[in-house]
């Protein structure tokens, strides 16, 4: 019996190599968002696939941002030699999935902008909606909700960012998405974003690369940019 190619495939994993230096800050997120934590992490919404979906619109963005950037003038961009591309990797031992770009990535004060806080136009009209509609789920599914769509599905997410800006330090931000977060300085990470979800039993599906390849290929139609699942491209 010959075994099949998809068998015999090489799996290119990306690894948590970062290390972080000092202290750690620990910061709380602002109330309105810790309402809206509080919902989609408890949310039974039933298309959680959808952060991936978010994750990679991000990426994407990111990635547009950098390159835009680079355009306009080369040498203001950190590492510019790393392709435009979107990394996705799924450990179904360690109930990870993990999505990194080469983009824009983000400072320390940006990540406390950007992710501390919703700033999304529709959040207003979401909070509104959570005191006076009972069914939550299809709150989420209207309104959606970018990056806290992970989650859904995670326990525990960490951010490895480092700011394309030159001379940026890297940073860790993590989250059990409760009413904190922290952020450390960390070293050995590249230019742009990666992202790690620990994923809550009720979503390891997550963590299969079929499931996830899928999902990939339903969403992913409109990307500019490569997407590589496990080092192949999808
Ligand atoms: P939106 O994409 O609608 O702005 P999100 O909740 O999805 O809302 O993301 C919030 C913000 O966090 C983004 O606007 C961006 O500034 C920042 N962000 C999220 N993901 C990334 C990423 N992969 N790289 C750089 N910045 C990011
Ligand atoms: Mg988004």
């Amino acid at each position: 019996e010959v075994a099949p190619d998809e068998a015999i495939k090489v799996q290119e994993k990306i690894e948590e190599s970062e290390k972080v230096i000092g202290l750690s800050e620990n910061l709380s997120f602002q109330t309105e968002t810790q309402k809206i934590l509080q919902i989609v992490a408890q949310s039974l919404y039933t298309e959680k696939e959808v952060f991936i979906r978010e994750l990679i619109s991000n990426a994407s963005d990111a990635i547009e941002k950098v390159r835009h950037t680079q355009l306009t003038n080369a040498s203001s961009i950190e590492d510019s030699s790393i392709p435009f591309e979107i990394k996705i990797s799924t450990d179904d031992e360690k109930k990870t999935l993990i999505i990194q770009d080469s983009g824009i990535g983000m400072t320390r004060d940006e990540m406390i902008k950007n992710l501390g806080k919703i700033g999304y136009s529709g959040s207003g009209d979401f909070i509104k909606n959570l005191g006076e509609n009972p069914d939550k789920a299809s709150i989420i599914g209207q309104f959606g909700v970018g990056f806290y769509s992970c989650f859904m599905v995670g326990h525990t997410v960490k951010i490895y960012t480092k700011s394309a800006l030159p001379g940026s330090k890297g940073y860790l931000w993590e989250s059990h998405g409760t009413g904190n977060y922290s952020i450390t300085e960390a070293e050995g990470v590249s230019r742009g974003t990666k992202i790690i979800i620990h994923l809550k039993p009720s979503s390891f599906e997550y963590s299969k690369m079929t499931v996830v390849e899928n999902i990939i290929k339903k969403y992913s139609n409109f990307v500019g940019f490569p997407i590589l699942l496990n080092g192949s491209t999808v």
